[in-house]
């Protein structure tokens, strides 16, 4: 494993705790419209239904981003990468480091988005 790839592997996996905490956290968010259900009144089960359809939304964007870093580290285990996954040409540095979960370089990221 280079020192480059050492890195990345390190902000992935601190980015997959990060997630795994927040999406205990909104778990616990989304299970409240449950618990309280009878306790408390129309308006306010109003605002925990909201927070509810807010927690599982945010679940769902955490879930789609854990699949990307997994695969990510999937691609670190396999030695492919900062690989497109497209051209497999090497992917721009400043990309992966926005980013480390990038799967394609920038020209095929284009052609895709304007396909
Ligand atoms: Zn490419």
């Amino acid at each position: 494993m280079s020192m480059d790839t050492e890195y990345f592997h390190r902000r992935l996996t601190d980015e997959l705790a990060t997630i795994a905490e927040t999406v205990a956290q909104a778990r616990e968010t989304s299970g409240i419209v449950e618990l309280d259900q009878s306790s408390i009144g129309r308006v306010s089960r109003i605002d925990a239904l909201q927070q509810q359809a807010m927690a599982q939304s945010m679940l769902e964007r955490l879930q789609t981003r854990q699949r990307q870093i997994e695969a990510a580290l999937d691609r670190i285990a396999d030695d492919r990468f900062g690989l497109c996954c497209a051209c497999e040409a090497e992917l721009e540095p400043e990309r992966l480091k926005a980013d480390p979960a990038t799967v394609c370089c920038m020209a095929c990221a284009e052609a895709r988005a304007t396909r």
